[in-house]
């Protein structure tokens, strides 16, 4: 049986007796585990019967479970201690959550036809606050429940999904999407996109990361590229989010309408930087890889999207290996239609093996860190986020492995990406238990509400669909 990781990166409790421990005792929860699995080194490491505690917002000590109630006391125990494995909070790098009432609205299109006749004239009649609010929620809550703590979102009307994600306590990077309707209000877009960060921005609050956000290069200009990263790299030093790459179609069309790469065009607007996160970056040459690599550009791989839409398989292992840091994310529920990072994390591995043609290309730690730590450095957080230390905030994912089917346990990071019967039942973020025992704490699902409004939007599905048959015909009939 392939053993390529064995049990050498296993600590006992005497092996780590003390060494994660910060002075004080008097903690505000204990997390007991079977298995904590930090995430702090390029290595696997799993802690086996560790607590993780946490004081405020922050995580105080990672202590043998023996330790707890004696060397260190917390007001909170919670006991996972034989069933669960402690991970850092999943960091999902790549939504449009306030699309989620459009799951499954449209599926099994070609992404034009998809995005044409489908979603845009869609998003076009209903894109409301309403409809923003009730898909961030919807969003909110599933992300929550399946183990994501930070969500590095692209949509509308962004300061009604700002006040979603404070209040279900799910941290989020975001901003006002830009995108050229040819409908004469980029410039508007692009302002109202500033003003939206620097509104942000003075209030400090952890939860909330404003970005810069563009749709893409085939749907905002250069110019547009060039102004907003003008503005980011001398005043607002944010995160930058857009699609780069995704279909070989859009790549050949990009290239014969502006004579360039989509990216040497945003390489000459300013764009390409670390503070980048450039989703699918599906079809790249070796010096596109090297120039994402040399500028320190982050790629999101969305391997379900990918698959669903037909978009091609991202090289992962590639970009990894020319050292560009690789994330993860789910896209929209319109194109996944979930928004599980747990399953990216099996399909990334999966797919990686497929493109590489090799069993060996990119195991399940990596997944894991693809979905953690690469996930904070893409959103400059690492110092911060993305991995279980001492000091870190205390963005905590609780998986019960203790389901029959998924005996035997040799190694829980194995069972952490490739089983499914793994589950999330707590999720605590910067302290808060925003999921109990499988319960959302923070956000409740408006359940009427969004049924009535599913109505209209069927309404409108049908509409299109009954056009479309009437249009066949006509071109039948000559
Ligand atoms: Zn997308």
């Amino acid at each position: 049986m392939p053993n390529h990781r064995g049990m050498n990166g296993i600590a006992s409790p005497e092996q780590t007796a003390g060494k994660s421990s910060s002075e004080g005792t008097d903690h505000d929860t204990a997390i007991l585990a079977r298995w904590v699995i930090p995430v702090d080194s390029d290595t696997p490491r799993v802690l086996e019967r560790h607590a993780v505690c946490i004081k405020g917002e922050r995580i105080a000590a990672i202590v043998p479970n023996d330790d707890v109630g004696k060397t260190h006391t917390a007001r909170r125990v919670v006991d996972h201690s034989d069933t669960h494995a402690l991970i850092p909070g999943l960091i999902n790098c790549h939504a449009h959550t306030g699309m989620t009432m459009l799951r499954g609205y449209s599926d099994d299109q070609e992404l034009q036809v998809w995005l044409h006749k489908f979603i845009w004239p869609a998003e076009g009649k209903f894109c409301s606050p309403d409809f923003v609010k009730y898909g961030t929620e919807l969003a909110a809550y599933e992300m929550l429940k399946t183990g994501t703590t930070l969500v590095n979102d692209m949509y509308f009307i962004p300061d009604v999904s700002a006040e979603v994600f404070r209040r279900a306590k799910l941290r989020a990077v975001l901003g006002e999407a830009v995108i050229d309707f040819k409908t004469g209000k980029v410039k508007e877009m692009v302002d109202g996109s500033i003003d939206f960060i620097r509104r942000e921005k003075a209030k400090n609050d952890p939860w909330i990361t404003p970005s810069v956000v563009t749709h893409s290069s085939y749907t905002v200009g250069e110019e547009w590229h060039a102004a907003l990263a003008r503005a980011n790299n001398s005043e607002l030093q944010v995160p930058f989010h857009t699609h780069l790459h995704e279909t070989e179609k859009e790549v050949a069309d990009y290239h014969t309408q502006h004579g360039i790469s989509a990216i040497d065009s945003l390489d000459r607007a300013g764009v390409l930087n670390e503070r980048l996160v450039a989703a699918h970056c599906v079809w790249l040459t070796d010096e596109e890889i090297d120039k994402l690599a040399e500028r320190g550009v982050n790629v999101c791989h969305n391997p379900k999207s990918n698959l669903k839409l037909a978009s091609g398989v991202c090289d992962v292992v590639k970009l990894l290996r020319r050292g560009v840091n690789v994330c993860l994310g789910t896209d929209s529920s319109c194109s996944n239609n979930a928004l599980n990072m747990m399953s990216e994390m099996q399909l990334a591995s999966l797919l990686a093996k497929m493109k590489a043609n090799s069993a060996a290309a990119l195991d399940d730690f990596t997944a894991l860190r693809l979905a953690t730590i690469n996930g904070a450095r893409a959103l400059g957080k690492a110092d911060v986020l993305g991995s279980l230390e001492v000091g870190k905030y205390a963005d905590v994912v609780a998986v019960d492995l203790s389901a029959d089917e998924l005996l035997p346990i040799y190694d829980p990071i194995s069972h952490l990406v490739y089983t499914t019967a793994r589950k999330v039942t707590d999720v605590w973020i910067g302290g808060h238990h925003v999921v109990d025992g499988g319960h959302v704490t923070t956000v409740q699902v408006e359940k009427e509400q969004i049924k009535l409004f599913a109505e209209k939007i069927r309404e409108f599905k049908a509409e299109i669909l009954a056009k479309d048959a009437q249009e066949a015909d006509k071109a039948k009939g000559g």
